[in-house]
């Protein structure tokens, strides 16, 4: 047993001197049995365990786990070591005998099952999880010394930005470097940690008041700002920060972080590069649109949902060449709501999935029976949300809908917004593409309000550009609206993709775009959005030019 043990062992006598030891000691400690057998350990070893030692001799079982630097060998090692007194035949203490285990191989895998659970693999830096434990620990701390403390939530402004300019590597590294640069900007007691992709959480305990918050607010503010390197390329970069003091703000740990992330939302809404402090106001702004969220979650249920829609006309030969379907809420107390009082809502929340979804399932049932009704074919367009576009299983919902529907593929078009296109780069195309595989046309939605590089836009392969009312309201008289327009129209035809001018009202906008060669129009010129039941009659009825002619 002595030998064959996976422990070493070693017995020493009253004076503290190893009398035998098995060959699994000698590997362990690295050096031979010549030179163990015989050791003082009263000199060599370490207090503690010659304090271990000692009580032994006085008839005590003892142990130790801990770290060990074994000094023959001259390594440092994790052990579990344990003592029992070894008895004489006459029942006396004669010496003792130690059990090592060598746990340094166990001891490191318990340290990575920690650090992947503690923290995060890119920065090192304390994860969620430790940030929500410190950030109670703190709470516990503050509430007895009555000294404030403060949770900072951190945003980096435009990171989409970022990573389509020097890729995923580079965004990485530029993270690494930033998280460096914020824990230099906060004091070693106070905990910063990576909270999301691009989102940091700091917890500064032991304030004096919220000055010294906004100071380090400051501080962080100026940290980010770089200059940082990507390749060759030097760029500057901001955060945006929401904060919230404990107790004012709140006493629970869940609490502060969540108010810390309101006052980051109204600190990106006014940045970048803006430090926010909760105030009582944001509550009430928060609390409002959880009445508004639960709101649309009874719409949703109980079909609060109509469904509008608008002509879409081609301006050459002024025959109607299809419809968008535009969504509004009945509500029942606050009448008709417009989209853009809910829409955003509905994205932050995940709702808009189902919301879309809805809206291009009636919206087939109802086109597709016009059609029917009228013997001729019409285009349906359908918006989709930024956030549906980045779903894997957008283009398998669409198909669904078209084969429940039997609504013909090529009939539909989808509308992506420019700024949605731009965000999500890669995701976006693999979207289109896979929308388009299904025999849908794709349309880029508000065109001119995002930053398209026209490499994207000939990558992405949409159908059609739909230029936004911004530049279509100020036609013809203003110059930069006029440039922008016709730039547009010869830009997208140089592609071979189709224009549409959004938001046309007058007669003077539709010549200037006709002139322009401008291919199709919608806006109140044409027709306003109007529910289904107008939708026959006004195809029915649709004359233009009405009487007087403008072509
Ligand atoms: P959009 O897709 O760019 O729709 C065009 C908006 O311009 C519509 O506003 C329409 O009513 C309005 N409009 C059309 N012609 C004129 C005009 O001549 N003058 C003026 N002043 N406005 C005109 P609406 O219906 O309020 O919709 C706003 C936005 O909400 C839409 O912009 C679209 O992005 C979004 N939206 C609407 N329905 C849905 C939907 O079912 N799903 C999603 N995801 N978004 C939707
Ligand atoms: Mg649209
Ligand atoms: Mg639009």
């Amino acid at each position: 047993m002595f030998e064959q043990a996976p422990v070493g062992v070693f017995l020493f006598d009253r004076d503290l001197v190893i009398t035998e030891c098995n060959e699994h000691l000698t590997e362990m400690v690295g050096s031979p049995r010549e030179r163990l057998i015989g050791l003082a350990l009263a000199k060599t070893l370490d207090t503690r365990l010659r304090r271990g030692m000692r009580a032994v001799l006085d008839g005590s079982h003892e142990s130790y786990v801990g770290p060990y630097h074994a000094p023959v060998s001259d390594r440092d090692v994790w052990i579990s070591a344990r003592a029992a007194p070894l008895l004489g035949d006459d029942g006396s203490i004669e010496g003792g005998m130690v059990v090592i285990a060598d746990l340094t191989d166990h001891k490191k895998a318990m340290d990575l099952v920690e650090k992947l659970a503690f923290y995060d693999a890119l920065t090192n830096l304390p994860n969620h999880t430790l940030f929500h434990d410190r950030l109670r620990q703190a709470i516990a701390i503050a509430q007895r010394s009555q000294r404030p403390l403060a949770v900072a939530a951190l945003n980096v402004d435009r990171f989409q930005r970022i990573t389509d300019s020097f890729g995923h590597q580079m965004a990485d590294r530029f993270l690494q470097q930033l998280a460096e640069a914020l824990a230099h900007a906060v004091h070693d007691r106070d905990t910063l940690s990576r909270s999301g992709p691009n989102d940091f959480l700091v917890l500064l305990p032991e304030l004096r008041d919220s000055r010294d918050a906004a100071r380090v607010g400051q501080r962080l503010l100026t940290a980010a700002r770089g200059p940082w390197q990507a390749g060759e390329h030097t760029f500057r970069a901001s955060v945006s920060i929401g904060m919230a003091l404990f107790p004012g703000d709140g006493a629970e740990a869940d609490e502060l972080v969540q108010r810390a992330e309101w006052a980051l939302r109204r600190a990106k809404e006014a940045g970048p590069g803006i430090c926010q402090f909760f105030d009582q106001s944001m509550s009430a702004h928060a609390k409002e649109r959880l009445a508004l969220e639960t709101q649309l979650h009874r719409a949703l249920d109980e079909g609060q949902f109509v469904v509008y829609y608008q002509p879409q006309v081609d301006l050459r030969s002024s025959e109607i060449v299809g419809a968008e379907a535009l969504v509004r809420w009945a509500h029942p107390e606050r009448g008709l709501v417009p989209p853009l009082e809910f829409i955003p809502l509905a994205e932050e929340t995940g709702l808009i999935a189902a919301l879309d979804h809805l809206v291009l399932e009636a919206a087939c049932a109802h086109i597709g029976a016009s059609m029917a009704a009228s013997h001729r074919s019409l285009r349906l367009a359908v918006n989709l949300s930024a956030r549906e576009l980045g779903s894997p299983d957008v283009a398998k919902g669409v198909a669904q809908v078209l084969r429940d529907r039997g609504f013909p593929p090529e009939l539909l078009e989808i509308e992506i917004t420019e700024t949605a296109a731009m965000a999500h780069r890669d995701i976006a195309s693999t979207a289109v593409a896979a929308l388009k595989s299904l025999g849908v046309t794709v349309a880029l939605d508000d065109f001119g309000t995002g930053f398209s590089s026209l490499s994207h836009l000939h990558g992405l392969a949409v159908q059609r550009l739909k230029i936004d009312r911004a530049f279509i309201k100020d036609l013809p008289g203003n110059a930069d609206s006029a440039a922008i327009a016709s730039a547009v129209i010869s830009l997208a035809h140089s592609f071979g993709i189709g224009v549409l001018a959004e938001g046309i009202e007058t007669r003077e906008q539709l010549e200037f775009l006709l002139e322009q060669g401008c291919d199709e129009g919608q806006g109140y010129l044409f027709g306003r959005p109007m529910p289904a039941e107008e939708w026959e009659t006004f195809l029915a009825h649709w004359s233009w030019p009405a009487g007087n002619g403008h072509a």
